[in-house]
């Protein structure tokens, strides 16, 4: 898995807390931006955090490129509907020269489910070729292949969504390729603007656990991942 974020919002942090200041000031919107330090910007964002004025997070935009990940992978990404995707097209793009794709640990970890699992990746890719030679448009040859097969995906979520996303995905319960995405996406975000972002991670971190019965229980260890997450950078 190759993730980068691509680009964000210029002075991401400056942006969000001005448009937190304007909600409660009586000066221009140009004043708040000049007078305030990014030391101000920073403790006007973790106020709004704690009050849960969320809509202003919005205004902070974030676009990753994603590679090297599964179909199955990104078939559960682009459910997150506020988020604005580009991805790879199986219709475009034709693979008769083999695809990539991604063998989950349980397999790898197994040399004889690791060798069935490779022999239908080439039994699929044999399939999608002999499709393909007999005129089969790639579009339809496609249906062949695997939930495995990597892709290509290019994301943009603003820091609101963002922080919902890991709250879903960082959990112990998201799917394990999903979960790997996410904490990697939350690292390169702590790093470009570690306010926004403070404190965001699985539901574990900002209270009980909100998956009732269906709980990991193992919220403490939870917490010491994301708080590592967060000390490493
Ligand atoms: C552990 C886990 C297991 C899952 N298992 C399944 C499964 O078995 N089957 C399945 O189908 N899906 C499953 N999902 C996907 C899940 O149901 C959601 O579709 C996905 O997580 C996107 O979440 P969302 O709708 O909150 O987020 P987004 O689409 O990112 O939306 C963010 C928030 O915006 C608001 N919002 C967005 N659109 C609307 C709208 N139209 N109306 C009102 N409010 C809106 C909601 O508050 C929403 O929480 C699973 C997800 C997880 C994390």
């Amino acid at each position: 898995m190759f993730v980068t974020l691509l680009t964000t919002t210029p002075e991401a942090e400056r942006v969000v807390a001005t448009a937190a200041r304007l909600c409660y000031a009586a000066v221009d919107c140009r004043a708040l931006a000049e007078r305030s330090t990014p030391e101000d910007d920073r403790e006007m964002i973790s106020r709004i955090l704690k009050l849960g004025h969320h809509g202003v997070l919005e205004h902070a935009v974030f676009t990753f490129a994603v590679e090297g990940v599964s179909r199955a992978l990104t078939h559960q990404l682009v459910r997150h509907r506020l988020a604005s995707f580009a991805q790879q097209s199986q219709r475009y793009v034709a693979f008769d020269g083999g695809f990539d794709y991604e063998m989950p640990p349980s397999v790898a970890s197994h040399p004889e489910m690791a060798t069935i699992f490779k022999q239908a990746m080439t039994e699929a890719h044999t399939a999608y070729r002999r499709l393909r030679t007999a005129g089969i448009p790639a579009e339809d040859a496609r249906f062949v292949l695997p939930n495995a097969a990597h892709s290509r995906i290019i994301i943009t979520m603003n820091a609101r969504e963002l922080r919902h996303f890991f709250r879903l995905r960082c959990c112990r319960r998201a799917q394990w390729e999903i979960r790997a995405l996410a904490k990697e996406m939350l690292r390169l975000v702590l790093v470009a603007a570690p306010a926004l972002f403070s404190q965001s991670g699985p539901g574990c971190l900002a209270g009980p656990c909100p998956e009732g019965e269906m709980s990991c229980g193992e919220a403490p260890a939870v917490r010491s991942e994301f708080a590592a997450l967060a000390n490493g950078l």
